[in-house]
């Protein structure tokens, strides 16, 4: 007996990979950052005092939001702090959605969204994308759904809306649109949406240190959107959802914009050599704006197919993700590590398919 309402029974759990305790692990399967956050956060990390533990956080996260905020000219009344995006998205279907509406997204996308519906006891009506994955925005205009979220650059398929093609979606949308731009940073800030928070009211962006800033661990993300969308946020939220410590690290991140740029454009480098030598190996590249690939591996006799090449990796040491869902079950999704880390792999790759 569970004692769990029936709606929680049928939740199907978010597939969470497990811990890589054995650092030799090459970690090429969450989207990661393979390079150290600022040299600023880690000073502060070594230097933080015991306070940080005894006290309550700030609940209203203000350092962090005033810091946020003058980034990129905007008052604080319009960004809130969430326990990682992921606790942002949660409380988007929560606050905005529940059982009496119904959200639109493209399909395939971010998993986690499916999760957060479901336990929320909402549902989400899935559009599919075309046959490249770009997203069919008339289709995702043509229903009837409150809540139209689209995660942009798109997470498996690394494409990129522009902003020009979200402006139209969030004009012409009845109700809210959501953007998750959990990998804006390495497609370039001038693709963002958040200068549009300013002019519609129905809009809401949502960004994390998890990627680009490499904080994964910290747990930070934030909204952006109009202060009575920001309110309705708080009033749902956890009130000290964030700790002290994760705050202020976040803080020194942020102020640190050349470290997350010089971490975008290593990875932007890597990524492109990277996919230039498996279209040679023989691989199919979806163009990619973010710090990840998705790929389908070449169908020839006696090589691996997509979950078999997953398997023969986690052997060699180095993950790397499948999806056991329709229209990706021949594709694995890869994430960019360090240019030493890709050419281990690719070396594999080249052992896998030989050419002929
Ligand atoms: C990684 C990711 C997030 C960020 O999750 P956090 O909770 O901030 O770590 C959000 N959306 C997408 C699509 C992601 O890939």
């Amino acid at each position: 007996m569970s004692y769990a309402l029936p709606h929680v029974e049928r939740i199907t759990p978010y597939p969470v990979t497990e811990a890589a305790l054995d650092r030799s692990i090459v970690k090429l399967d969450q989207n990661e950052s393979p390079y150290p956050p600022s040299e600023r956060v880690i000073q502060l990390l070594a230097n933080m005092g015991e306070h940080v533990m005894r006290q309550y956080p700030d609940a209203a996260a203000s350092q962090l939001r005033e810091t946020i905020a003058a980034h990129y000219g905007l008052s604080r009344e319009r960004i809130v702090i969430g326990n990682g995006s992921s606790e942002l998205i949660t409380a988007l279907f929560r606050t905005f959605i529940d059982q009496q509406r119904t959200a639109v997204m493209p399909y395939p996308t971010f998993a986690l969204y499916q999760v957060a519906a479901e336990a929320a006891n909402a549902a989400i009506h899935f559009v599919p994308t075309h046959d490249d994955f770009t997203v069919d925005t008339e289709a995702l205009l043509n229903t009837d759904a409150s809540v139209i979220a689209l995660v942009n650059p798109n997470a498996p398929t690394g494409r990129l809306l522009s902003r020009d093609e979200i402006e139209t979606i969030v004009r012409r949308a009845p109700g809210l649109v959501c953007i998750d731009e959990a990998y804006m940073d390495f497609a370039g800030e001038e693709h963002s949406a958040i200068p549009l928070t300013l002019e519609y009211d129905n809009l809401v962006v949502l960004r994390t240190f998890s990627k680009a800033y490499a904080l994964s661990g910290a747990r930070i993300g934030y909204a952006i959107s109009s202060p009575a969308i920001i309110r309705a946020f708080e009033k749902t939220k956890t009130t000290y959802n964030v700790s002290s410590i994760s705050l202020a690290l976040t803080v020194q991140a942020m102020q640190d914009q050349s470290h997350m740029l010089g971490i975008v454009t290593a990875i932007r480098t890597v990524r492109d050599r990277f996919i230039t030598s498996l279209r040679k190996i023989g691989f199919q590249v979806i163009p990619s704006q973010t710090n990840f690939i998705l790929c389908t591996p070449p169908a020839r006799q006696g090589c691996p197919d997509a979950p078999q090449l997953v398997h023969l990796l986690a052997d060699n040491g180095i993950a790397i993700r499948y999806f056991n869902v329709p229209r990706l079950q021949d594709k694995v999704r890869i994430s960019i590590g360090t240019e030493e880390q890709m050419s281990i792999l690719l070396n594999l790759l080249h052992t896998f398919y030989p050419n002929i």
